[in-house]
Order: C-alpha cells, then structure tokens, then sequence
C-alpha cells in the first residue's frame, strides 16, 4: 500500500493491487497485535489511498495460480511483488511437531483471525508456556497470553482466541533466549509497552547476567534496555497473575513428550549443562521466512527474492528481471517496523519511474479493461473496493462499539458481504462494457 501511494504521486498512474484473501493490509490486519491498535491505525492512510483515482483493487485473487507473473506482466508496465515473508524459520529439534509445539507466528495469525489459521489447535491446559526466541513477536505473543482477557474483549482479537484466552490455565510464560541480555532481539519501545502492561520478572541466575552486562555495555541503545531490564521483578516472589519471565542463554535441545508436549530441554549456552522447564505449550518464535514466487528468482538461503533497490536480479545473468520488481520484506528480510516498508516502498518506486523514464518497461499490450475481464474470468467473486468497504463496515458493526470491529474468520462469510455490497453506477457501466 506504500508502493501504491508513492506511485499514485506520478501523474497518470494506474494501480491494481491483488491480494489473495477478500480483506486488504496483509500483516497489519493478521500480523499486528490486536492491543496495538494504535499501530493498525495506518490502515486509514491505506484506506485513503485505496479511494485514489487510478486504484483498483483485485482482491480474492491469487497471483501464481488464478492469474500468472507473465499475465500480469502483459497488463502492466511494471509488477512490484510486496508479498512480505509468510512463513516462518524452524526450528530443527527432536520433538517439533509433536501436539503442542508450534510457531509464534501461527499463534498470531490465530489470534488476529487469519482465516487460514482458525482451527490451529491451541493448547492452554498446563500453566507453563514456553516462547523461544525473544524478537517483538515473542513478546506480543507473551502479553496476549497474560493479559486479563476482559481487557482483550475490548480489541478485535478473533473471538475463538478470546474464547480460549477466557479457559486458560496459564499463568507463567516463559521467553528464551540463546544469548545473552544485551542482545535480546526485542526492541526498547516494545520492552517498555511489555513491563507497563504486564508483570515481567527475572530470575536470579538473569539478573546477574544483566548486572555483567550492563558492566560493559557501552552501546546506549543497549545500555537503556539493560536499564529497563535490571529494575524487573524477581521470579521467585509467588505470583498473583499471569507473568513473563525473560530467560537468557538457553539453546533449545529437544522438545519432550509423547502423545502431547511435556516440556522442553536447553542447554546453557556455550556448556553441556542442561535446563528442563515443564510446558504444555512450546512455540519457536525464531522470525519469519520468506517464500518463492513462480516464475520469479529467489535467494534459498537469505529466504528474499534477489534484488537491486527493488529491482528483481536474474542470478544467473545478474540482470534485472524486466519489468519486475520487490518492496517489504520479500525484498529486504523481515525486519524493521511497519513504517520502514514506507521508505523501502519509495526506493523500489523511483527505480519503477527510473525504468519507466529510461525507456526498459515494455506498454501493457492490452488496455486496462482486458484485465478486469480476465480476473472475472478466472475468478468470478473477486473482491472490488466496494466488496472490501461492506466487509470493513460490517465487521465495524459487529464490534458494536464496544470494540474496534468483530472479525469476520472466513473467507465464505466475507465473500457473501462482499458479493451483497451495492456496485457503484460506473463499476457497472463499466462491467457492462465489458461484457459484450
Ligand atoms: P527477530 O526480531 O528476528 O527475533 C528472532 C529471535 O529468534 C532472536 O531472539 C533470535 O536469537 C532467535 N533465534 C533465531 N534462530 C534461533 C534458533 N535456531 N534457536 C534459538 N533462537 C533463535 O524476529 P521476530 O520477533 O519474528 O520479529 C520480526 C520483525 O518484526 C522484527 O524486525 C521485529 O522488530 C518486527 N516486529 C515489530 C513489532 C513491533 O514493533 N511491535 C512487533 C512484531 C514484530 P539471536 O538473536 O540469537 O539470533
């Protein structure tokens, strides 16, 4: 939506955007905390852009099976991919895969209503849950686990996972990290919005190491989270509520447990001395991977479609891909904060309008009507702007103001509001134009 707004500054400009699901907005809608809202609320500038001149979205439509790169290739000038990175690294340990491990990513696709991810089995039953890898998505996941759920009604949390927040046993989550405080992953804003929510606390053998950390650290940035770190709380005060408790220098070994998970076991990094902590739930939360598109190059290894600020790179030629081009975390590794895709999605855009200026992007052979024929063609229900708005505002009812909006969870519910939403008058003098 960044890339759109940047080129919908170019005079003359037309957008489509596709998206697989019927709702927009990707990882701010599925990925985003639901007690973030103050974060989603960049969806209203996405809201804004979508109501441009010259934008059209395409939703309900996957690009690689419904219509292919070469396709889109021949209606446009220039294709940029801002797919972001949807899987996640794994974690190669005995045990993964047994009921009651998982990824934090998953988790939170669940708890944001990804309909994908509705009858992910979550475990809430034992009352100690382990998150390894301590990146901000460990802790978002740590805070929805404790937070008081009648705090979380007020959210558009999917209902399932309030449902099953409201039964749960859990009152101690349990963040492990394989080095050692000073390079805890999650970032200091995070951590702070973490310990003025929730009980964080430390136990004694952490404390120490944040003591020696904070000895040498001469970073500032380093030194402010070790601060924040070294006033927690102490682990071994009987708790009241649910808490945290970050955990430092423990390398994952294996995951035990038959038929469900019963716990799991560390080494202290850099020894042999083993650390077994009783679980019911161990989720990895050890980042996101990117993944391939057809007919596109893609780097196996650092899991990112190979590129040159934003323009696809043939490996093999090391030439640009024509007409081709990346933006977010597809192109650069899932890292960085949701308004760090703002100026990602610039530098890929002035290579567009570069490309374009130079003369390498070859006309759309057809004109712009073609392609809204060939969608329909493939797919009969895709999702226009109009589709997308009866979604939003029936979701906003649903909350009925107590809570931003009661998601729809499936795809059908959403399509049957979609395919209800008044056509506007010049969407239908145009369909019917296209039709004969
Ligand atoms: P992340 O920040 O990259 O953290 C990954 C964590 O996994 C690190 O602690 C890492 O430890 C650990 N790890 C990696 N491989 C491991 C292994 N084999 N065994 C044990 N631990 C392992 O990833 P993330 O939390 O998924 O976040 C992704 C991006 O989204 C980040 O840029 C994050 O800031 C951003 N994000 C931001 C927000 C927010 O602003 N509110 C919310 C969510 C996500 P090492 O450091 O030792 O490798």
């Amino acid at each position: 939506m960044y890339a759109a707004d940047e080129l919908l500054t170019q005079s003359g400009v037309r957008v489509n955007v596709f998206e697989r699901l019927p709702t927009p907005y990707g990882l701010v809608r599925a990925g985003v905390a639901p007690d973030h809202q103050n974060t989603k609320r960049v969806t209203r500038l996405f809201d804004e852009v979508s109501r441009s001149p010259g934008f059209t979205f395409y939703l309900n439509v996957e690009v690689g099976s419904d219509v292919s790169h070469s396709e889109l290739l021949a209606h446009h000038h220039a294709v940029v991919y801002a797919v972001g990175a949807p899987n996640d690294r794994r974690l190669d340990v005995d045990g993964m895969g047994l009921p009651g491990t998982g990824t934090a990513t998953e988790m939170v696709a669940w708890i944001n209503g990804h309909p994908e991810y509705t009858d992910l089995p979550v475990t809430l039953e034992h009352e100690r849950v382990v998150l390894v890898g301590n990146g901000n998505v460990a802790l978002d996941v740590a805070r929805i686990l404790t937070t008081d759920p009648d705090a979380l009604a007020r959210t558009d949390i999917a209902d399932h996972a309030l449902a099953a927040l409201r039964q749960s046993k859990v009152n101690e989550v349990v963040i492990a990290a394989r080095r050692g405080p000073a390079q805890s992953a999650f970032t200091l804003p995070e951590l702070i919005g973490l310990t003025s929510t929730c009980d964080v606390v430390l136990d004694a053998t952490d404390q120490a190491l944040v003591q020696a950390d904070l000895a040498t650290a001469e970073d500032p940035l380093i030194r402010n989270k070790l601060e924040v770190l070294s006033k927690l709380g102490d682990a071994s005060v009987p708790a009241t509520r649910p808490q945290i408790r970050l955990a430092y220098r423990l390398t994952p070994a294996r995951i035990l447990g038959t038929a469900l998970v019963s716990g799991i076991d560390f080494t202290v990094t850099g020894s042999d001395r083993i650390c077994h902590l009783d679980a019911g739930l161990v989720l990895t939360s050890i980042g996101y991977r990117g993944k391939a598109i057809r007919d596109l190059p893609f780097d196996d290894v650092a899991a990112v479609i190979p590129n040159d600020g934003g323009r696809v790179i043939d490996p093999q030629t090391a030439q640009p891909v024509p007409g081709s081009y990346v933006a977010g975390w597809i192109k650069r590794g899932p890292n960085g904060f949701i308004g760090t895709n703002k100026s990602c999605a610039a530098e890929t855009v002035q290579s567009v309008v570069d490309d374009y200026n130079a003369g390498l992007l070859t006309a759309p052979r057809t004109r712009p009507h073609a392609l809204a024929k060939l969608v329909r063609s493939r797919r009969p229900d895709v999702v226009n702007a109009a589709g997308w708005r009866a979604i939003d505002e029936a979701e906003i009812k649903r909350g009925g103001g107590r809570r931003p909006r009661d998601k729809f969870t499936s795809v059908a519910d959403m399509l049957a509001v979609a395919a209800a939403a008044p056509t506007p008058p010049f969407t239908q003098r145009m369909l019917a134009g296209f039709c004969h």
